[in-house]
C-alpha cells in the first residue's frame, strides 16, 4: 500500500499516523520525492482500513500496490535511485562503465587492465576472485588472493571494485570491496540475498538465466527487505532457443524495468553474446535504449584468458567503444 501525502503535512499528525501503522506491525518507508512525499507500507496491509487513512487531513491519496515487490517498486519510490560509490554515481543519468577481466589472474594483469580502462573512462573495475564455473574442473578463481590484487588495482587507479560473492560466509573477506556482485546462477539463492541485504554495500544483482522481470525484482526485494536499498540490476542475457550466441540479450528489459522499478539498470553484453565482436553493437544498443551503464569484460590478452576469453574485448577496443558510448548518450540527450 502507498500513502501519498499532501504537501507540507502537519508533523504531529504524520508522527501519529506512522506510530499507528508501526503498532500494527507495518513497516513504513517514507520517500521524499521531487514533487510528492510517499509512505510505502510493507507487511500485512490487508487489515489496514484504507478509508480511515484516506480521510486524514494530511493524506492526498491511498493506493494498494498489487505487485509482490514493494521496496523495489517504482510506485514506492517515483524518482530514480542514485547510488554513490566512491567518486562515482550509478543511476540518475550517469553513464556507468564497469570494465575488467572475467577473473583476476595476476597482479600485472589486473593492474595493467585497470590502468587502461580507467584511462578510457571506466568508472569501476570488475574482476572475479570467486568464480561460479559450469564445470567443477575449470579455473575457480584466485579467491582471497584475487581480492587482494583487486585492492592493489584500486590503489593504483582509484577505481571502485566490483567482484562476485558466492556465499554469505565470505562476507568478512569482502570488507574492502565496493560492490558485491551476485551472479546469475545465484539470483535465487535466498540465503545469499538475505546475507548481502544485511550489509550497506551496493549489490550488483545479475538476472538469472531463465528469470522473469518479476523474479529479478523479487530477488532485489529480498536484499531490500533486509534494509539494503543499494541494488543495481544487471541483464546479462537469458536462455532462449538460439545457440549462435551464448545467451540472448533482452534489450526490452531496459524500458520495462525502467517502468516497474526505480533501481538502476546495467547491461552486460559480454555474457549475453559470448563473442567479442558482438559486444560493441550490443553495448551501443543498450545505451540508446536508456540503460544506466554497462558491464564489459576486458582482457589484455584474450587468447590466453583463464576464463571467458572469446567474449573479452581488448583495452584498445574498449577505448574506442567507450568514446562511442559517450557520443550515443549525448546524442540521445540532445534528441530529448
Ligand atoms: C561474471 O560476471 O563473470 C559472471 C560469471 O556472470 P554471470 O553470473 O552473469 O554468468
Ligand atoms: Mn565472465
Amino acid at each position: 500500500m502507498i500513502v501519498i501525502l499532501k504537501n507540507h503535512p502537519d508533523e504531529a499528525q504524520l508522527e501519529n499516523l506512522i506510530t499507528w501503522l508501526t503498532d500494527q506491525d507495518i513497516q513504513v518507508h517514507p520517500t521524499v520525492g521531487a514533487s510528492q512525499t510517499i509512505l510505502g507500507l510493507v507487511g500485512d496491509t490487508s487489515k489496514i482500513d484504507m478509508d480511515l487513512i484516506a480521510a486524514l487531513d494530511i493524506v492526498e491519496d491511498v493506493k494498494r500496490v498489487q505487485e509482490p515487490y514493494k521496496n523495489a517498486n517504482r510506485k514506492f519510490h517515483p524518482d530514480d535511485t542514485v547510488i554513490k560509490i566512491g567518486d562515482t554515481q550509478v543511476g540518475g543519468g550517469n553513464l556507468t562503465l564497469i570494465a575488467g577481466p572475467c577473473s583476476v589472474e595476476s597482479e600485472e594483469q589486473i593492474v595493467e587492465i585497470a590502468r587502461a580502462v580507467k584511462k578510457s573512462g571506466a568508472t569501476m573495475l570488475r574482476g572475479g576472485a570467486f568464480k561460479p564455473r559450469s564445470s567443477p574442473y575449470a579455473f575457480q578463481g584466485m579467491h582471497i588472493e584475487g581480492i587482494r590484487l583487486l585492492l592493489k588495482a584500486k590503489e593504483a587507479t582509484g577505481l571502485p571494485i566490483v567482484t562476485e560473492i558466492m556465499d554469505g560466509s565470505q562476507l568478512p573477506l569482502f570488507e574492502d570491496v565496493d560492490v558485491l556482485q551476485v551472479g546469475a546462477r545465484n539470483m535465487q539463492n535466498y540465503a545469499l540475498l538475505r546475507a548481502v541485504g544485511t550489509t550497506d554495500k551496493p549489490v550488483l544483482l545479475k538476472r538469472g538465466l531463465s528469470a522473469t522481470y518479476e523474479d529479478l525484482l523479487m530477488s532485489a526485494e529480498y536484499i531490500m527487505a533486509g534494509g539494503n536499498n543499494k541494488v543495481i540490476l544487471c541483464e546479462r542475457g537469458i536462455r532462449t532457443f538460439e545457440t549462435f550466441t551464448r545467451n540472448t540479450l533482452d534489450i526490452s528489459c531496459v524500458p520495462v524495468l525502467r517502468q516497474l522499478t526505480h533501481l538502476p539498470i546495467i547491461i552486460d553484453p559480454s555474457h549475453a553474446s559470448g563473442k567479442a565482436n558482438l559486444v560493441p553493437p550490443l553495448a551501443q544498443a543498450a545505451v540508446a535504449a536508456g540503460a544506466d551503464g554497462l558491464l564489459i569484460e576486458v582482457h589484455n590478452d584474450p587468447a590466453h584468458a583463464k576464463c571467458d576469453g572469446p567474449q573479452s574485448i581488448t583495452p584498445k577496443a574498449f577505448d574506442t567503444l567507450a568514446k562511442r558510448l559517450r557520443n550515443i548518450k549525448a546524442a540521445c540527450e540532445a534528441a530529448e
